[in-house]
């Protein structure tokens, strides 16, 4: 069996993380996703919503789905101050599952784009693989010829080749672009507009009922 962790700060969660990961499951043969909801991202600002609340529409945005749980490893009290480093979280991961199972981490286009900056990237696969979903407004190659040389060296279209190796892959979706970002929603309710369309219902209704986004509370 193919596990797959969905990596994320998920401030809040929308539909440009759920409906690229249900394609690519179809695609790729995938029975569950582990969303990964992280602490402390430590590549961006601090998230505005709080680990329980975050949490709270994880938990409400996936509740109709049953491709989806929740990994609430880099949550756990020991890591409060530390920052989630993704090697770290498979390292652990792998510690409590052996090497045998096959590992995916899946992420968007922007992350793959960002992996240089990220702490011993090019271990990353000798833990997982990387599954890449498409996002649109990122280059479809990096201008970094050290990622660049690394994603030719370890990519596969094969996505038989993810279930049949425990890790070491980096496999490209075909997945649908979506439009939509964190940033914008945050933005978007601070400024009094719907964001209806781009998130599931239920979250909408929660970040409603808690006020979350509004610099100016009204
Ligand atoms: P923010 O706008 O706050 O930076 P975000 O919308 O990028 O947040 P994250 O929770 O940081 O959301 O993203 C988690 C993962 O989901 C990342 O790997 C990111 O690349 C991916 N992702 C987020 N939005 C999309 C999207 N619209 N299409 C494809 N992948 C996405």
């Amino acid at each position: 069996m193919l596990t797959a962790l969905f990596g994320g700060t998920f401030d809040p969660i929308h539909y440009g993380h759920l409906r690229p990961a249900l394609a690519l499951a179809e695609e790729v043969g995938l029975t569950k996703i582990n969303l990964l909801p992280n602490r402390i991202p430590p590549h961006k600002p601090q998230p505005e919503a709080n680990t329980e609340q975050r949490l709270a529409m994880l938990k409400l945005a996936i509740a109709d789905y049953s491709l989806f749980s929740i990994d609430t490893r880099e949550l756990e009290p020991k890591l409060i101050n530390q920052p989630s480093f993704t090697v770290d979280t498979l390292k652990s991961w792998r510690q409590q599952n052996g090497t045998q199972q096959s590992l995916a981490f899946i992420m968007g286009q922007d992350s793959l784009l960002s992996l240089p900056t990220w702490k011993e990237w090019q271990k990353l696969l000798d833990y997982c693989h990387l599954l890449i979903c498409k996002r649109p407004g990122y280059a479809q190659t990096s201008s970094d010829s050290k990622l660049q040389k690394w994603i030719h060296e370890h990519q596969t279209k094969d996505s038989q080749a993810l279930h049949q190796c425990p890790n070491g892959y980096i496999y490209f979706a075909n997945t649908p672009l979506e439009a939509i970002s964190a940033t914008e929603i945050r933005h978007n309710i601070d400024n009094q507009q719907s964001c209806e369309k781009l998130l599931s219902p239920k979250v909408w209704q929660y970040i409603h009922e808690n006020r979350l986004y509004k610099a100016k509370k009204c």
